[in-house]
């Protein structure tokens, strides 16, 4: 699920990853952009590919990962069901097992290394392959902004989880919605800004008066969209709790 804002975070990048094959599922809207991105990982000349995140339970995006096999694993970033919907699915129609590993795995052809990034959800992973590139479910977007779903998400592991992939440095960004970025570092530095300047706008709205979460959304997201309110409440709430936490 995301956020409001639909610029991309940073530039845009130019061609995938040799190894990597993006299906975007036709599940289009207010919090998925367009569409559940999943990807197919097959270091070139593998015998077996790897899916990360089967998105929504739609044949025909099942049927067109399935076209990609033999399908030895299939990944998951978290367990919002636009992303993990078809999972049950995909493993009757592949055989492929759903794997959740610490550290690094072989398969494909390819390194690939979980790397625990809790805030939008407390399960979120991110997984770097081949230190080339990493695949960030929505903890950072192609476009916009994520939430945080609070109570399962966190403010506090969110930054520290965007301080984690700022440290991977210039490398490109495979997101789970919206298309992929050029450099992880330059994301994650921008989506802190912005968490950082709403949290200043969320601290003004409370010592203006605002007493509850609907409050705050009504004066800090004032400009976004409606139909997007219900996701800004769940992060001004995370907000909040964020703030009280602080307090001394
Ligand atoms: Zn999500």
């Amino acid at each position: 699920m995301v956020g409001h804002v639909t610029a991309p975070a940073a530039a845009l990048l130019d061609t995938l990853p040799g190894w990597a094959t993006l299906i975007r599922a036709d599940n289009p809207g207010p919090m998925t952009l367009d569409g559940t991105n999943t990807w197919v990982l097959r270091a070139p000349g593998a015998a077996r590919a790897v899916v990360v995140d089967p998105g929504p339970d739609l044949a025909e995006h099942l049927v067109a990962i399935a076209a990609h096999g033999p399908i030895e694993a299939i990944l998951i970033t978290h367990g919002h069901p636009d992303h993990t919907d078809g999972v049950p699915r995909l493993t009757e129609m592949t055989g492929a097992p759903v794997l959740d590993f610490d550290g690094e795995f072989a398969a494909a052809g390819l390194r690939i290394r979980a790397v625990d990034t809790p805030g939008h959800t407390r399960d979120s992973v991110c997984y770097v392959v081949n230190d080339e590139a990493v695949l960030a479910g929505d903890t950072i977007l192609g476009r916009g902004t994520t939430i945080v779903a609070w109570p399962d998400g966190s403010l506090s592991d969110y930054l520290t989880s965007l301080d984690t992939l700022r440290a991977l440095g210039p490398m490109p960004v495979l997101p789970g919605h919206g298309p992929a970025l050029a450099d992880c570092a330059v994301a994650a530095a921008y989506y802190r800004a912005h968490r950082e300047a709403r949290l200043e706008q969320v601290r003004a709205a409370v010592a203006a008066g605002a007493t509850d979460a609907m409050d705050v959304v009504h004066a800090v997201y004032a400009d976004v969209d409606q139909a997007l309110w219900p996701a800004a409440e769940a992060t001004v709430r995370a907000q909040l709790a964020y703030l009280r936490d602080a307090a001394p």
